[in-house]
């Protein structure tokens, strides 16, 4: 049983049942057999010395008889030995089999070596103290009074009497031997009384009363012995636990990961079906699905990031967020449920609270999202009412913001307050059972805010609501007051813009990657007649400032191969901008950073996404005033069309309303409706190459190198989509660049599907809902291309599952993938997809569905 749970332990197996750990904890009749085998050597040990004492003449003892006892003590003795070798020691008949030995060489040495065996009632009760047993006890005690019997009348009949039996029956000690020979009767006419009263009472009184002694004190010994094992026991099986446990969580992590994948395809084909289907009642049936898919993904990341929390993986990251933005995004995703069951929701925000700040609004908005949630989840009507106010913290750049989310709904009970932060608890779980949870979002909240230094707080009342509520300190960014939260990310007051000034004679390079923002930044100062150069790379902009000089350098920070800062110190490495401010362009800077980036060199740093109006301060600021006309430009602008400073919620565009678009928003940054509808155009055709790109780096993300390219791409994708008012892709974008660095390869893989996914479907909702006058002129192609999406799709799929090993699933995308029809080129490459799936050639595939793809793409 030992070896079992040290096995346990080292091997940290989830065979051993915790029955197991504590059968051996308890398992005394082991610990005790063990333990009293060794009394009996002991005894035995003595006993043997006693015997050698009596060899050299010590004690007056028959020799023959002397020999009989020892040797039938050892005898018993090594009997016991020989059987425990061969039987269990936590087998209770061991313990009467071992008493019953130990009792019969306690009578025999009794006997023959009459009260030196003074020692072996000793040590049989040491035996029965090691048992704790009372009923052991009382046996021994028995047996003490039976074998003194014994002892004193076989003593007497032997004629072994000691010296003390003498001086109790006798007067002197010259009338005990008559002819060499122990003879009682000569001076006492009645021994057998005699011996009962004066010698049998009170030794077995003297045994017993010291008995008692011992008693007490091995009680005392014992016990702090036994308590002493048992805690070195429990904190061995403790350790064991929660490795067991430990290992259990990590498995459910590991499942949920692997659940996951399945989901994601059940609900990518499913949304296949949602599009491809014509039949009602089938899109109605995929719609169930993907509902139903959408709510077990929602608890199996619940399990994932409680899982994560508890291994300690679960990192707060922050970032600099608008506040506006963060409020707006939560209503937006909890209006819907709200309206669904006919509650109201109101979300009062105190406009004077900072609206910049820096921190995770990715975890503040999922606790708050999950107190939403809840709130709606469990009310039947009423009102939910999320509350944001705020106070300077005593350090004047951080401010203390407090959250409230206040329902009327079921409430909960003074009773039940406490258990409600535990995991897995759902209170009145039989009356709401029909209500979707784990029971794991509190517990999840409860936890993040621990981590950023804030506690849940409950305040409810059976039957009439509850007030969740926490603050949080937050570090201040912008002091700007939050104002109308619908105003969002950006402070319209910024757009309050015009051009007053013409450059004619400047020369501007900006150097970016991402088309989509220099063509914005193209458009913010083309009125201004700047001579504005382009640089897609660091490289080419070396090269560029290699050939020609220039009045200003934006440098943007992040890019592919080559970063802005490795840029930058190449640039001064040739000296090549020796007179020229160099600026960059970053989207994570934080208080403190101008300082670093003048520290660095740069003359200035400016904030993606870029407004008009820091942009024109900016220049203005590094150009010298002779190259500036002012004035000549003043307000002709139909491009750039001034904003009101408190936008209203009514649409300022004519561009049809897409749900995945904030176009008013858009083109609050850009200006003009023009210039978005044509940076919308750009956006839409980029997708198809960013998606190939992104492909071909979610293989091999394993190298850093990709991982980083890949990140680069996304965190441009967050910025770009921002721009042109796609706010949940831009959001979706951060999560997965965040996920990139922080190295999580595997929360990569996950959403991926998912970016590139929502990447299409913007795409494709621009081209055919906008753009439909290109879409009219390339008619004839959109029949392939949609065939092409299709193909690629399928192509994606299929790659995911052979690398996850999924038969069924890579069956049914084969199934599919053989369906559709091609001619030529085309159809020779599906086939050889098919053919290398069959030889399971995940390589083979990988190759020509690149091949597939250059040649969708062209
Ligand atoms: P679940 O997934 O079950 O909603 P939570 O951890 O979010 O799990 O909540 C735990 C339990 O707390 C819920 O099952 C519910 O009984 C109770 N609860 C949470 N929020 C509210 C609320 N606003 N009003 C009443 N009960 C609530």
């Amino acid at each position: 049983m030992k070896e079992k749970l040290k096995k346990v332990v080292e091997d940290n197996r989830l065979d051993a049942s915790t029955d197991d750990i504590w059968n051996y904890i308890y398992d005394k009749e082991y610990i005790a057999n063990k333990h009293v085998l060794k009394c009996f050597t002991v005894t035995m040990l003595i006993y043997t010395i006693v015997f050698i004492l009596n060899l050299l003449n010590i004690f007056i003892i028959e020799e023959r008889l002397m020999y009989i006892a020892y040797s039938s003590s050892m005898l018993i003795y090594l009997l016991v030995r020989h059987i425990t070798k061969r039987v269990s020691l936590s087998n209770t008949k061991v313990k009467y089999f071992i008493l019953t030995c130990t009792i019969m060489v306690f009578t025999i040495s009794g006997i023959f070596l009459s009260y030196h065996a003074v020692i072996l009632p000793l040590l049989s009760f040491l035996y029965a103290t090691l048992y704790s047993s009372k009923r052991v006890m009382k046996i021994v005690y028995v047996q003490t009074v039976i074998s003194t019997v014994f002892i004193v009348y076989g003593s007497y009949y032997f004629g072994l009497c000691d010296a003390n039996m003498v001086l109790l029956t006798a007067a002197t000690t010259s009338n005990y031997i008559t002819d060499g020979v122990f003879n009682l009767t000569t001076i006492n006419p009645n021994p057998a009384v005699n011996l009962m009263l004066f010698y049998v009472f009170p030794r077995c009184g003297i045994y017993i009363a010291f008995m008692s002694v011992c008693s007490s004190i091995f009680k005392i010994v014992s016990g702090s012995i036994e308590k002493a094992k048992l805690s070195e026991e429990l904190e061995q099986a403790k350790v064991a636990a929660e490795k067991a446990n430990s290992a259990k969580t990590e498995f459910i992590n590991r499942m949920s990961h692997e659940i996951r994948t399945p989901i994601n395809a059940i609900m990518g084909m499913n949304e296949m079906i949602i599009r491809e289907s014509k039949d009602i009642q089938t899109q109605g049936y995929a719609t169930d699905i993907k509902n139903s898919a959408s709510a077990l993904l929602g608890m199996v990341n619940e399990i994932l990031d409680s899982a994560k929390i508890e291994s300690g993986k679960m990192e707060i990251v922050p970032v600099e967020y608008h506040m506006g933005t963060l409020i707006n995004d939560v209503y937006n995703m909890v209006n819907v449920k709200a309206v669904d069951k006919g509650i109201k929701l109101v979300f009062d925000i105190d406009s004077n609270i900072p609206s910049v700040y820096l921190g995770d609004d990715l975890r503040i908005r999922q606790v708050l999202l999950n107190l939403l949630t809840n709130a709606i989840k469990y009310s039947e009507e009423g009102v939910v009412t999320l509350t944001v106010s705020g106070n300077k913290d005593d350090d004047n750049n951080y401010q203390v913001i407090h959250f409230s989310v206040k329902d009327n709904g079921i409430g909960i009970k003074a009773e039940d307050i406490d258990r409600l932060f535990d995991k897995f608890e759902r209170i009145d779980e039989k009356k709401y059972r029909n209500v979707e949870g784990t029971g794991l979002g509190l517990d999840i909240a409860h936890r993040l805010l621990a981590l950023m230094g804030s506690k849940l707080e409950v305040e409810s009342e059976y039957g009439v609501g509850s007030d969740f509520y926490f603050s949080l300190i937050q570090q201040i960014i912008d002091e700007e007051p939050l104002g109308d939260y619908k105003a969002k990310i950006f402070n319209v007051a910024e757009y309050n813009h015009s051009y007053s000034y013409t450059a004619p004679d400047v020369k501007v390079l900006i150097v970016d990657d991402n088309d989509i923002n220099r063509k914005v930044f193209v458009n913010f100062i083309k009125k201004t007649k700047i001579d504005i150069h382009e640089a897609s790379s660091g490289k080419e902009c070396l090269d560029i400032l290699g050939k020609q000089s220039f009045d200003l350098v934006f440098l943007d920070y992040m890019m592919p191969g080559m970063d802005g800062v490795e840029t930058f110190e190449k640039i001064k490495e040739q000296r090549l901008c020796e007179n020229t401010p160099v600026i960059m362009l970053t989207a994570n800077a934080i208080k403190g950073a101008r300082e670093e980036f003048i520290e660095m060199g740069f003359s200035d740093y400016l904030t993606k996404p870029i407004l008009p109006d820091k942009l024109d301060k900016m220049i203005l600021a590094h150009l010298s005033k002779d190259k500036i006309i002012e004035g000549a430009n003043g307000k002709d602008d139909k491009d750039i069309v001034l904003k009101d400073v408190s936008r209203q919620k009514e649409s300022q565009t004519s561009l049809k309303e897409l749900d995945e678009f904030d176009f008013d928003l858009a083109i609050e940054t850009l200006g003009s409706e023009e210039l978005l509808l044509n940076i919308l155009e750009e956006f839409a055709g980029s997708m198809d190459d960013l998606i190939t790109k992104l492909n071909a780096f979610v293989q091999e993300l394993d190298n850093p190198e990709k991982l980083s390219l890949y990140a680069i791409e996304v965190h441009a994708l967050k910025g770009t989509s921002a721009t042109v008012g796609a706010l949940l892709l831009s959001k979706l974008a951060r999560l997965v660049e965040v996920a990139a660095k922080e190295g999580n390869v595997s929360k990569v893989k996950l959403l991926h599907p998912i970016l590139v996914e929502e990447m299409d479907k913007h795409k494709k909702r621009i081209i055919e809902e906008l753009l439909d006058d290109s879409l009219e002129k390339t008619d004839g192609l959109e029949n392939d291309e949609e065939d092409y999406y299709q193909l690629n799709g399928y192509l994606d799929m299929l790659i995911s599952f052979l690398e996850d090993g999924q038969e069924s699933m890579i069956d049914i995308v084969c199934g599919e993938l053989s369906k559709l029809e091609y001619s030529g080129e085309m159809e020779v490459l599906v086939r050889e997809v098919l053919d290398k799936v069959k030889v399971k050639d995940k390589e083979g595939v990988i190759i020509t569905a690149n091949k597939i793809r250059e040649l969708t793409d062209k």
